[in-house]
């Protein structure tokens, strides 16, 4: 065995509705608001892609999910030597950390954020430096600072996961002009959907100027199939065709492919949704107890307290399951029902 392994342990998923349910003796029904799922699922249209498909699951996937990569070129105006899909994002991660990094590399993040860099650069031997937080997001100026000859990969997510908090395009381009150019920079945008604020980083515009600014997005959070796994990452074609000698030849299935299609052609749908979202979001921050939250740009908000344990269980008392953290609860908005009931128990809590 790699002897890293012993640093690390598999993924813990939270408690599922059922489990739940079980282990506290709660009778009415329980809402998984805890891994930032789009609760009102994708389009229809996604559904009748997949029914129309259901007669080849004995066929092996298309390598390289080329009807999707044709689609998305299209949609985000891209290459198409550009794209590399994975079975989620999560593959993604996996698959460029594996390209890239040998013992004695280093990537550097930020502390609390999304898990598999850390992970996946402990499984390759690299070593991880994590800059702590600046004021609840990404301090982009230790981040730079941290970077050295040995950094293999410079992992940035905004918004970010847990906080969901963001920085700019300006910061954003003021960072990528000081990063040495051999050094990729991963930009995770998986709750991009999600973003209103108007200052936001067009990632694929900076790409233009940027040869080491990569992209990667997902199908799991707004367009709503998390459970049918399709990511992908933009970066320049060069790296594309090295990090698919990594890709397992069909990781993408088939169903994926034809569902991930029809809710990227269903726009309007997103939008209705992302508004929709948007629109609970205003909701949170309305009370004065959003003092205590850290500013949202996702779908998810991380509420700041010492007492995580105990918030945690006053909202599964009103049927709510969330992600506690050390440092405070990280709720996923849901349908406005439980969002209002969420909303009284943070209204009344002993922060
Ligand atoms: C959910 C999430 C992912 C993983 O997405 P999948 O496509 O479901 O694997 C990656 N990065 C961030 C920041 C996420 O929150």
């Amino acid at each position: 065995m790699k002897k890293q392994l012993e640093q690390l342990s598999a993924y813990e998923p939270g408690l599922s509705p059922e489990a739940l349910k079980n282990k506290y003796g709660i009778e009415r029904e329980l809402f998984k608001l805890a891994s930032n799922e789009n609760l009102y699922g994708p389009t229809p249209k996604v559904k009748e892609a997949i029914e129309q498909h259901l007669d080849e699951l004995y066929y092996y996937p298309e390598s390289g999910s080329p009807g999707l990569r044709k689609v998305l070129s299209e949609h985000l105006n891209v290459d198409e030597s550009r794209i590399l899909f994975g079975a989620g994002l999560d593959e993604v991660i996996l698959m460029i950390s594996r390209a890239v990094l040998t013992p004695g590399d280093k990537i550097v993040t930020s502390e609390a954020t999304f898990g598999q860099y850390y992970h996946n650069a402990i499984v390759e031997s690299a070593d991880v430096v994590q800059v702590p937080l600046k004021d609840g997001g990404f301090d982009l100026e230790g981040i730079l600072q941290s970077i050295d000859e040995h950094t293999a990969l410079v992992w940035l997510c905004n918004p970010n996961n847990p906080t969901g908090t963001y920085f700019n395009h300006e910061t954003l381009f003021h960072f990528l002009e000081r990063v040495p150019s051999h050094i990729p920079v991963l930009i995770d945008e998986a709750y991009v959907e999600f973003v209103t604020a108007k200052d936001f980083p067009d990632t694929l515009k900076l790409q233009e100027t940027f040869d080491n600014a990569f992209l990667l997005r997902t199908f799991s959070k707004a367009y709503g199939l998390a459970g049918l796994r399709v990511g992908y990452v933009v970066a320049s074609a060069d790296a594309i065709e090295k990090w698919n000698i990594i890709r397992p030849p069909f990781n993408v299935t088939r169903l994926s492919e034809y569902a991930a299609i029809a809710a990227l052609e269903d726009q309007a749908y997103l939008n209705e949704i992302t508004q929709k979202y948007a629109e609970e979001r205003e909701k949170f921050y309305a009370i004065p107890q959003s003092e205590h939250f850290l500013p949202s740009q996702t779908n998810f908000i991380f509420v700041k307290t010492t007492n995580s344990k105990a918030l945690y269980d006053e909202l599964l008392e009103v049927g709510c399951i969330t992600r506690p953290f050390p440092t405070g609860v990280r709720i996923t908005i849901g349908f406005p029902e439980q969002n209002q009931k969420m909303i009284e128990v943070l209204q009344n809590f002993n922060y």
